[in-house]
């Protein structure tokens, strides 16, 4: 196994700084065999915070994450998402049993609200918490909040247990850098950094190609290595071609 660099949780849990994505997985049975292959090879490689959510496939990226983990569960630090519409007390519940049971394991490393919607933050913190004292849950976190949003989130009563926020981070998309970026580093939150390549097209910019010349080097592979040179940030792009998942590795 690689010995991949880790970035720190405030709770003081370290996790890989390069992880696994899972969107659009799980959608066509064709394609299935590969993306567990992917799954398993990127484990093999040093890769193992996997990122999937109950939206993702409407489950069956959960279902087809249990089969790349199945016997490595330890190995794993597995990330989940609950829908801002499931996010009420029993809502949050109920679809964090649901998850289990897909992903075949009795707890979620870090259990993230997917993004803010009516629910008051409170509510939903409550039952992140109570899902912790059952241990079904051992972290939890939000993702796509602005600062105005954490903000609000640490003035709630155990808000400030909070573990990271994921959000959109790539060389396209740093408006974040006004405010969020500089506000979670102040207070040592880390940030999880969602299609870091921008959905794969910045393997397409041309001026990311000069640069990749330069470096021996894919222009998505500088695109990654872009979100990777931040302390505290984790990228977890997705990818099931193999050398993808090598040329990922290489740039961590
Ligand atoms: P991404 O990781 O930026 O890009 C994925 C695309 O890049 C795939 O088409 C993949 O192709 C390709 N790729 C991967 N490695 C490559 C390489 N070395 N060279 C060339 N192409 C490469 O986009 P994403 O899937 O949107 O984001 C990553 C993960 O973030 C998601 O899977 C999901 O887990 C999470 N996410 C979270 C949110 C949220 O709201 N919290 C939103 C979006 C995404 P192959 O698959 O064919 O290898």
């Amino acid at each position: 196994m690689a010995d991949m660099r880790k970035v720190e949780l405030p709770s003081g849990e370290q996790v890989p700084a390069l992880g696994q994505g899972t969107w659009h997985m799980g959608e066509d049975r064709r394609r299935h065999a590969d993306e567990v292959a992917a799954l398993k090879l990127g484990i093999d490689l040093g890769m193992t915070l996997i990122d999937t959510a109950e939206m993702y496939a409407s489950g069956g990226a959960e279902e087809m994450t249990r089969e790349a983990i199945a016997g490595r569960r330890d190995e794993v630090f597995l990330v989940s998402k609950v829908l801002p519409s499931n996010a009420s007390r029993a809502g949050v519940i109920r679809s964090c049993e649901a998850s289990l049971r897909r992903l075949g394991t009795d707890r979620i490393d870090l259990y993230l609200l997917h993004w803010r919607g009516g629910v008051p933050l409170a509510e939903t913190v409550g039952a992140f918490e109570a899902l912790m004292r059952d241990g079904k849950i051992r972290h939890w976190g939000v993702s796509n909040f602005d600062t105005d949003d954490m903000e609000e989130l640490l003035s709630v009563a155990g808000g400030d247990a909070v573990q990271t926020n994921q959000i959109l981070y790539n060389l396209s998309s740093r408006g974040i850098e006004f405010d969020l970026v500089p506000w979670s580093d102040e207070r040592g939150m880390p940030l999880m950094a969602y299609s870091p390549m921008n959905q794969g097209s910045l393997g397409r910019d041309r001026r990311l190609e000069a640069i990749a010349e330069r470096h021996d080097a894919t222009p998505t592979q500088i695109a990654l290595a872009w979100v990777l040179r931040q302390k505290g940030v984790v990228a977890i792009p997705k990818a099931v071609r193999e050398s993808h998942l090598r040329e990922n590795l290489a740039v961590a």
